[in-house]
């Protein structure tokens, strides 16, 4: 039968990045991916990267994470295509303003003292399409920014295998054989596998995985959309990823177009991860003049544009912050899953460390226990 120190189930960033640190300490490593490597949300995710949370804990590790990347393609030898362009926040309750008011206090005693207040006024001059009308204050880390998750899961991927991990693609895991509450093997659809440690890295299926092990996991699948325009000159490839806090609407530069998406509050947990064209309408509809255009608004709405397909390819229409007439052409629409917890590569590193001791000759605390690689949840 086939075996392993450690199996890694899931090859998402999570996995790989874990793969990546438990194989350079020279663990022997086996990572099963029943699609392909990021394949999944980290192959849907919009890139961004922020140190700019409201607990301390997912502060620290960012910082760390950021550190990371910027060494990346040093430490692992592939670019992660990382741009510090920044993080905004647009603050447009009271409530929010005072809330970020705290964390501001937190986020400089940690040491992320980059991060400051930007008023209304020079919002507008640092994003000029962005509609200060209402704005209260923004918060902006000039360090957060936006990576590649494909860049980064392909370099740890590659850097893992260098170091002899296993990384298999097309494999399930269907079972978690414990016996006396310690872990003594996974079945996967390839056959079985003995190993004494499984990380579970299976992002929003994790709670299945858990299942399989006997814990019940608390992470459930929430559907995310995203939409990537055609060219936009009107934004500027420096410009920072500029996130409207009280609808969840954000956008960044993506290529020569814009990379926008939200979150849909309404939405219960659940795997449908086909596109949702209404919700797609509302987003565009109800949030657009914030971001996209200003001035003397044209009522947006999404049409079929040009190009046929099975799938209409909507585009936006509105007037241009200087007052010209737009059509923006919607490039790619994707909606994927994004389990409850966030989950940080930088993770992976810690906890390698910290179940390393177990491999060493002392018992994980809870052997039965199947590693998890969620945080807490935070907003956007
Ligand atoms: C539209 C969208 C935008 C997002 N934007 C951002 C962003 O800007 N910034 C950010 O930090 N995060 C963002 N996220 C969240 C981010 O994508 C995820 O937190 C991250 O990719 C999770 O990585 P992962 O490796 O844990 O999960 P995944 O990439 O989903 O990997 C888990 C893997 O486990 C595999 N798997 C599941 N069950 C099994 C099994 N039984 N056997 C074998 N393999 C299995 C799956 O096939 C999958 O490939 C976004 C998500 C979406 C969908």
């Amino acid at each position: 039968m086939e075996s392993a120190d450690v199996v890694i189930v899931g090859g998402g960033i999570m996995g790989c990045a874990l793969a990546y640190q438990l194989s350079k300490r020279n663990v022997d490593v086996l990572l099963l991916e029943r699609e392909t490597l990021g394949s999944q949300s980290t192959g849907k995710c919009a890139g961004g990267v922020r140190q700019q949370f409201s607990s301390e804990g997912n502060v620290r590790l960012q910082r760390r994470s950021v550190a990371m990347l910027e060494h990346f393609e040093e430490e692992v030898g592939h670019p992660a295509d990382f741009r510090q362009i920044g993080y905004l926040f647009v603050l447009t309750q009271p409530q929010h303003v005072e809330d970020f008011g705290h964390n501001m206090e937190m986020w400089h005693r940690v040491g992320l003292t980059e991060a400051r207040w930007v008023d209304a006024a020079e919002a507008a001059r640092m994003v000029p399409i962005l509609n200060v009308e209402d704005v209260l204050g923004c918060t902006f880390c000039p360090s957060d920014g936006i990576a590649s998750p494909a860049d980064v899961t392909s370099g740890y991927a590659a850097a893992a295998r260098r170091h002899r991990a296993r990384l298999k693609e097309g494999v399930a895991v269907t079972g978690i054989d414990v016996a006396s509450g310690r872990v003594q093997g996974v079945r996967t659809t390839a056959g079985d596998i003995a190993t004494r440690l499984v990380f579970r890295c299976a992002g929003a299926w994790s709670a299945s995985i858990g299942r399989m092990a006997g814990l019940e996991i608390p992470v459930l699948p929430y559907r995310r959309h995203i939409a990537v325009t055609g060219t936009f000159p009107a934004l500027h490839r420096d410009n920072p990823m500029t996130v409207d806090f009280q609808t969840s609407l954000y956008f960044h530069p993506e290529g020569d177009g814009v990379l926008i998406g939200m979150s849909d509050r309404e939405e219960p947990p659940g795997f449908i991860s086909d596109v949702n064209w209404d919700f797609l309408e509302k987003m565009f509809h109800s949030r657009a003049g914030r971001f996209l255009v200003r001035g003397r608004l044209q009522r947006p709405r999404l049409h079929a544009g040009a190009g046929g397909g099975s799938v209409p390819r909507p585009a936006l229409a509105g007037s241009h912050v200087g007052g010209r007439h737009l059509v923006i052409r919607v490039r790619a629409v994707r909606a994927g899953l994004a389990g409850q917890g966030k989950k940080r590569h930088l993770v992976s590193s810690a906890r390698s460390s910290l179940h390393l001791r177990g491999l060493g000759g002392r018992a994980p605390s809870h052997p039965a226990e199947s590693c998890d690689s969620a945080g807490p949840r935070e907003r956007r």
